[in-house]
């Protein structure tokens, strides 16, 4: 894959959400959690703010929602962004990433044509045995599945991924879940270890993983590798739950395999809000700090940031006809 190592810049544009997995600090049940929803106005001026910047790339992530106002308002930034994002430097605007959750076909169809041409959705895990205790039973694993089949139809470039240290996964369970990888095509793999929040019904783990954490930090870097082993042509992800576990452990991350970074452009106001484990890190940095940071960190593992570049996967190539 080369010496480069590419930004999505991540924007964590709104936390409220219609889903309740086991897990995730967001979750519809935390009634602790502050909601908020960034206008449309302040997402195209942060997408604004990265395209100018050098990024290349932006993610847009948020809680699951379905309703009709959601998803206008999202494929309206979309066109703005890719429309407002456009210059000498990236002629084609930012490469947009959504990852807003489950939707329908035509939700998906109308996003891919809107511009947004990657998306991620994780599986969680390949077990739907494990996959069914993370989540209430109106999730469901067979719909998931369905939802990442139908991106990689439509033609978006398809992330998916899981979390590492889940309880009752096992080393056989994370082999599967790279099959699952390779067996449904997939262009970009995010991968971290599972942190407890305390306010989710799983918050009885975090003993388990303060004993545990070393370990996680291990096996998470060993899944990078062995993802790049077995898939050499895939976008991997050093996450931020990484760093969340190790201060170096995206640093760790890109010399196990990964060539993709994420720098939150979150604006600090609401980055507090959007706490999906307990211990995230950069929640008091100034918006734009990450970027220098993140800069110095991939330089530090001896590789080069892909400035103002995309950054696709050369596995959608490989894998598809050329559209
Ligand atoms: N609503 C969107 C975004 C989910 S948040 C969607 O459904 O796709 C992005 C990812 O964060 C999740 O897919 C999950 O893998 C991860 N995550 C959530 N809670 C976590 C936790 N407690 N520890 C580690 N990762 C977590």
């Amino acid at each position: 894959m080369g010496a480069k190592v590419y930004y999505r810049g991540l924007l964590e544009f709104s936390n409220r959400c219609r889903s309740d997995c086991y897990y995730c600090g967001i979750r519809k049940s935390n009634s602790k959690v502050e909601r908020y929803t960034l206008s449309e106005e302040e997402i195209v001026a942060v997408a604004l703010r990265c395209a100018e910047e050098g990024y290349g790339s932006l993610m847009l992530q948020s809680g699951e929602r379905r309703d009709e106002a959601f998803i206008a308002s999202l494929e309206r930034v979309v066109r703005r962004i890719k429309a407002e994002t456009r210059s000498a430097a990236l002629p084609n605007g930012l490469g947009l990433s959504l990852c807003v959750g489950e939707q329908s076909r035509e939700v998906y169809e109308r996003l891919r044509a809107a511009g947004a041409h990657r998306y991620l959705l994780r599986i969680e895990t390949s077990s739907p045995e494990i996959f069914a205790r993370l989540h209430p039973r109106g999730q469901s694993f067979a719909e998931r599945v369905a939802c990442i089949d139908t991106l990689s139809d439509l033609g978006y470039l398809v992330g998916t991924g899981v979390m590492i240290g889940l309880p009752g996964q096992t080393v056989d369970d994370l082999a599967d879940d790279i099959l699952f990888f390779r067996d449904h095509r997939i262009d970009m793999v995010g991968m971290g270890p599972y942190i407890p929040h305390a306010d989710t019904p799983m918050a009885g783990c975090a003993a388990e993983y303060a004993k545990r954490k070393r370990e996680q930090l291990h096996l998470t870097l060993k899944m990078i590798a062995a993802v790049r082993l077995a898939l050499p042509d895939v976008n991997i992800a050093a996450t931020t739950a990484l760093q969340a576990i190790h201060p170096f452990g995206r640093e760790w991350g890109i010399r196990f395999g990964a060539n993709i970074v994420m720098p939150l452009v979150t604006p600090a106001s609401v980055r507090k809000s959007y706490r999906l484990y307990d211990g995230k890190p950069c929640l008091d940095d100034a918006p734009g700090a990450c970027l220098g940071c993140l800069s110095d960190r991939v330089v530090m593992t001896g590789r080069k940031v892909g400035v103002n570049e995309w950054g696709d996967a050369p596995h959608w190539m490989h894998s598809r006809e050329a559209p």
